[in-house]
């Protein structure tokens, strides 16, 4: 497989290699394994400094366990996850601490990603809490929720006390208040009312700009993710199928999956609409508990063939900087 989602000569800040996280879901009573579910298969990408990077994918494609297992929540089965240089694979809880601190996470849940029994200022210096003394503590928080948009009244106050809007910037806050050179955010919006979304999508966007920030921007739909990745991978049932900047694969995606993802996206010009055929895929992500044999799409594709059944479409350059997993060779017709 010679999977790259880089596009620039400079040593990429995170590079994963063959990644793969399976659980045991079953065992027999002497402890074999009899179930387990394969959420990650071999996952490789490259995230370079100062870009955003897109992971999509339906619920269950192993998008999630991605971010997490990158920042070593969840122990790797195999693979590497080279991070400036450092594989962070092998490495103990110990050893894993200076890492931590540089590549952080703000969860989907901003409702549960709170503690609810501690301030906003406890929670957001909560990482920093050995290092520094109350009144600078007090001074971090207030300058963190000045940068994330909120006021300084709010650094007593408890997350009931906020919206879902708000919670998710006080994560936010928690974060930068690490002096994080990378952030993955898990699904940041997905919980949140519409309205609310573009704005928090915004201020990623002008923080990661204004501080240098790398991102990994993890979504299940690709309108989500369109305006502020520079790069993209789709993900479908613990693999990436396919990876392109962002313009490029909305302008000409090769993968079917990327193609019927794209179909679905909401058109706002209705003649546009009228004009886009949606492409309906048949049946449902299968368990990962059950991948199918060769193409792990075929089942829903709606060009497999018979070679599609039998062997596993090589992650392969299609075009410049854009590589696609699919057995066609020019990509799906349109
Ligand atoms: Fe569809 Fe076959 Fe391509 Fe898989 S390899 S996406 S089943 S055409």
């Amino acid at each position: 497989m010679n999977d790259s989602t880089a596009t620039t000569a400079a040593a990429p800040l995170l590079e994963v290699r063959d990644l793969v996280k399976h659980f045991v879901v079953k065992r027999s009573f002497v402890g074999r394994p009899l179930t387990t579910l394969r959420a990650v298969d071999g996952v490789s990408f490259t995230v370079n400094r100062g870009e955003t990077l897109g992971i999509v994918g339906e619920s269950g494609c192993g998008k999630t366990t991605v971010g997490r297992t990158v920042i070593r929540l969840y122990e790797p089965n195999s693979g590497s996850i080279v991070y400036d240089g450092t594989d962070l694979a092998p490495l103990t809880f110990e050893q894993m601490r200076p890492f931590r601190r540089r590549l952080q996470m703000i969860f989907q849940d901003p409702y549960a990603s709170l503690n609810p029994r501690m301030t906003v200022t406890d929670i957001i210096t909560e990482g920093v809490r050995d290092e520094l003394r109350p009144a600078d503590r007090k001074d971090l928080a207030k300058r963190m929720l000045e940068t994330v948009g909120l006021n300084d009244d709010h650094a007593n106050r408890y997350p009931h006390e906020f919206s879902g809007g708000q919670r998710q910037r006080i994560g936010i806050a928690r974060a930068l208040a690490m002096e994080p050179d990378m952030i993955i955010c898990d699904e940041p919006i997905s919980a949140l009312d519409v309205s609310i979304q573009a704005q928090v999508v915004n201020m990623l966007e002008e923080l990661q700009q204004k501080l240098g920030l790398t991102l990994v921007f993890i979504a299940h739909d690709l309108s989500m993710v369109k305006h502020i990745s520079s790069r993209i991978a789709v993900m479908y049932l613990g693999r990436i199928v396919e990876t392109g900047s962002s313009y490029e694969l909305f302008a000409r995606p090769y993968h079917p999956y990327t193609k019927a993802l794209l179909s679905a996206m909401p058109i706002p010009d209705p003649d546009v609409a009228r004009a886009n055929r949606r492409i309906i895929l048949k049946g449902d992500v299968p368990s990962p508990t059950r991948v199918p044999s060769g193409c792990r799409f075929r089942t829903r594709c709606p060009y497999a063939m018979k070679v599609c059944s039998e062997q596993e479409p090589e992650f392969r350059e299609v075009a410049p900087g854009r590589f696609s997993a699919c057995h066609l060779e020019d990509g799906a017709p349109v």
